[in-house]
């Protein structure tokens, strides 16, 4: 966000070759200069409509307006996310989230388990997600489908992995299933601490 209220695409923490070979840098370029840009504009696009929308008192586009405002905002978040879900050479699994992913899941490995699989699984374009859910207290994986649905109210995402075409065709072509295993080979679970540390407050 800029003092102007304008969204802005982050810069990659790291260099767009640094996941290689899992995610090459070629998809890289376009997945955040191409497609991330493209949800970063729409949302801004959305946000101007609503407010025209407003000073005129013309309603007749909401429902298409705020669409587009759950469809390109979630999308402009989750890769804000997904960026930083990644880290080159990976960062594990450790620490208190190491600990409440045993006590929710019965241990590390069928946690991970169940997040490659849901992951490989999300129907059509999508997302896997880890989030904190706080009224229970508990780590869930979410399946998202497009950007805003099958979501559950309340979590905070903790890592996120796109599973859009755009992701990792161009290297893996349709093998989804070998890309989040090279996914998982460089998740920041560092990150996901931190953002768990910060959710539970
Ligand atoms: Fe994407």
């Amino acid at each position: 966000m800029t003092n102007k209220g304008e969204h802005t695409l982050p810069e990659l923490p790291y260099a767009y070759d640094a996941l290689e070979p899992y995610i090459d840098e070629q998809t890289m370029r376009l997945h955040h200069d191409k497609h991330h840009q493209g949800y970063v504009d729409g949302l801004n696009a959305t946000l101007g409509k609503l407010a025209t929308t407003r000073a005129k008192g013309e309603y007749g586009a909401i429902q298409a307006l705020s669409r587009d405002l759950a469809f390109h905002g979630s999308g402009a978040v989750l890769h804000a996310l997904f960026w930083n879900s990644m880290t080159p050479k990976g960062a594990p699994l450790e620490g208190e989230l190491l600990d409440a992913v045993k006590r929710d899941f019965g241990s590390a490995e069928l946690f991970m388990a169940q997040l490659a699989a849901a992951t490989k699984r999300v129907e059509a374009s999508g997302w896997g997600v880890v989030a904190y859910e706080p009224v229970g207290d508990r780590v869930v994986i979410l399946q998202c489908e497009n950007h805003q649905n099958l979501t559950m109210w309340g979590v905070d995402p903790l890592l996120v992995c796109d599973v859009w075409e755009h992701a990792y065709y161009l290297d893996y072509q349709n093998r989804r299933g070998e890309y989040v295993d090279g996914f998982l080979k460089v998740a920041n679970w560092a990150y996901a601490a931190k953002r768990y540390r910060a959710a539970k407050g």
